[in-house]
Order: C-alpha cells, then sequence, then structure tokens
C-alpha cells in the first residue's frame, strides 16, 4: 500500500509498505482522509520525543471498513467509519470509569515513543481496534470526519466545567482548537464568548463563528476590556488555549469570583500561575486532556451546523503533497489550520 512514512527526523517519504495486519477483534480501514495534527508537525522534528522514526503517522482519519477480524461485531466490510485517536484499554479502572483518555495502558494511533510504536493513517490502510469506532452519518464528509478528534478536544474542555445558560466565558487563543471550544461554548448555551487573541484574522473568523466579542491582547489590557463589555461581571468561566504565562494571566485574572478558568493549552511546560488571585478568589483551575467518549455528541454537533469545521479546513491534499505541506506548517505559515490529506 501507499504510506508516507517518516524515516528520520524531518524526512517524510511515499513508500510502498505491506497492508497491516489485524487480529480478530481489529478492522482494517481503507482511509479516506486524515488530517494533520500540530501534535505531528511538533514532532516530527524529533523534538517531542513522540514520533521516533520509522513511523507512518496521523490520527484524525476517516475511512470505509475494508475487512473484519473474526470476532468483531456489530460493524461489517464497506461502513462508513471514523475511530478515536487513542486506544485503550477498556479495562482499567480510569475507562470503567469513562475517563478513557486517561487509561493507563492508553496508545495514540501514528505514535511512536519508546513503549510503544503504534502506525498511523496517513496511508492507504490503517488497523484499528473495533472498539474504538464510530459509525458516520449517511452524507457525512470524510474530510469532517477526520476533524472529529479536534472538535472532541473542544467539547470536553468545555465539558470540564457546568455551562448555564446566560453565562459569559472568554476564549484565550483563537487557533483551530479555540476557534472549536467558541462553537462548543456556544452550543452548551453561553450567552457571550469573548476571543482573545494577537491576531485580527484569527479574530474576526473567531467572530462568524459565534463569538459575541472578540479583543486583541496586543492593543488591549484584557481584563479592564472584559470589564468594560460586561458591566464590571467578568468572565464566569475563561478557556486558556496557548500555554504561556502571559495568556494564562490573562484567563485568571478576567473571571469573576468563584469562576473556572479550563486550562487547554500546553506550550510551555511550565507557567507564572497568579497564585492569590486563584486562592483569594476561589477560583477553580480545571486541565483538560483529550477526550472521553465524546465523538457521538460531536458528529450531532456538527451535522446540525451548530460546529463548524468547513472554514478550519485550510486545503485537502493528496497523500503526496503530504511532505511539503508538513514543511510549510513546521514553518508556522501564517493562515494555515487544517490540512487533509487524502490517501
Ligand atoms: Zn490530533
Ligand atoms: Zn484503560
Amino acid at each position: 500500500m501507499k504510506s508516507m512514512i517518516l524515516t528520520k527526523p524531518k524526512k517524510l517519504e511515499i513508500q510502498d509498505s505491506p497492508i497491516p495486519k489485524f487480529g480478530k477483534n481489529e478492522v482494517l480501514i481503507r482511509v479516506k482522509a486524515c488530517g494533520i495534527c500540530g501534535s505531528d508537525v511538533h514532532g516530527y522534528d524529533g523534538s517531542s520525543g513522540r514520533r521516533i522514526p520509522p513511523l507512518i503517522m496521523g490520527h484524525e482519519a476517516a475511512g470505509t471498513i475494508e475487512a473484519c477480524g473474526s470476532e468483531v461485531t456489530g460493524f461489517g466490510v464497506g461502513d462508513r467509519v471514523t475511530f478515536d485517536s487513542t486506544v485503550y484499554c477498556g479495562q482499567c479502572d480510569y475507562c470503567t470509569k469513562g475517563q478513557v483518555n486517561l487509561c493507563d495502558d492508553r496508545m495514540v494511533l501514528g505514535v511512536s515513543c519508546g513503549e510503544y510504536r503504534r502506525h498511523g493513517a496517513f496511508a492507504e490502510f490503517v488497523t484499528v481496534p473495533a472498539h474504538i469506532l464510530y459509525p458516520l452519518p449517511v452524507g457525512f464528509p470524510f474530510e469532517h470526519a477526520a476533524m472529529i478528534e479536534a472538535v472532541s478536544v473542544a467539547v470536553h474542555a468545555v465539558g470540564r466545567i457546568g455551562i448555564s445558560p446566560g453565562d459569559i466565558s472568554m476564549v484565550v487563543g483563537v487557533g483551530m482548537i479555540g476557534l472549536l471550544v467558541v462553537q462548543a461554548l456556544k452550543a452548551a448555551g453561553c450567552l457571550q464568548v469573548i476571543a482573545v487573541d494577537i491576531d485580527n484574522d484569527r479574530l474576526e473568523l473567531a467572530k462568524k463563528l459565534g463569538a459575541t466579542g472578540a479583543i486583541n491582547s496586543k492593543d488591549k489590557d484584557v481584563v479592564e476590556e472584559v470589564l468594560a463589555r460586561t458591566e464590571g461581571r467578568s468572565v464566569d468561566s475563561s478557556f486558556e488555549v496557548v500555554g504561556a504565562t502571559p495568556t494564562v494571566q490573562s484567563a485568571v485574572h478576567a473571571v469573576r469570583k468563584g469562576g473556572s478558568v479550563v486550562l487547554v493549552g500546553n506550550l510551555a511546560p511550565e507557567v507564572g500561575l497568579p497564585l492569590q488571585a486563584v486562592v483569594t478568589r476561589e477560583l477553580s483551575l480545571f486541565g483538560t486532556c483529550a477526550s472521553a467518549g465524546e465523538y457521538p455528541k460531536c458528529i450531532e454537533l456538527m451535522s446540525s451546523g451548530a460546529i463548524r469545521v468547513e472554514p478550519l479546513i485550510s486545503a485537502t491534499v493528496s497523500l503526496e503533497e503530504g511532505p511539503s505541506w508538513f514543511e510549510r506548517l513546521h514553518k508556522r505559515e501564517r493562515g494555515l489550520m487544517k490540512i487533509i490529506l487524502n490517501p
């Protein structure tokens, strides 16, 4: 089969590789669309230690079932499916509580980190265990299905706190995940969602996708602006989708007493936390990672149009064009969001 293999750091090659074997509880999927994730771009230069070559990356994918293992039930050849990016065990304490994103034996597709190597979906075929499959509704585009993983990260983040109708929330950092968080907050019933970023194009897009206000933190003091726009009330919750000291500080200082700060971004391993503001104003801080079974809900939100992914897809290209798009993404070319490969 045709595959895009990471042969050494920053070197992707289109190669012919054997069709992967599948176990009795696994299915072989013909990949129709697979998104390039930020973690792939970040990891392919070797810096994260989670993409050790040789590896076929790719974990945001969808396709049709080509063959089923002998013990697979509920799915058949030809079914249109997507699948969780996480292969969880289903047996550990976390899995039995539904916290599959925290599974003790978690493997991510298209990741090779020393403990394991699990080839992903930048190829004509990929194998996945049947228990991580989700059926796609008729007419649901494969390219949109490749975005479900990203949508699920946003929906899971919003699900970490309770949103009451009429809440005001703020999203600091409206890159792709931030833009999905904006939409997930509106879908959850937030009356107002204020987007904060340093890029006016992204802020414009946030407004198109439902943000009720936008603040460019290069030009304005975020906390003052938030107070002015909420009649001195501040926001009930904030979502930090960058992972750096200044943005964490904005996210903390703009929240009302007793409010919640959800930490999604993790660019920096450590940040300066305004401790006294958290303690004396009795704020709740929430970490959030990946998703835990939100795929069906995401499919619903996307089918109804409550969450739109089309504006976030910068290009859909062939597998052969993958290596050059990785380079462009790695150089942080302006304005690029999701690139989807059609193997
Ligand atoms: Zn991803
Ligand atoms: Zn588990």
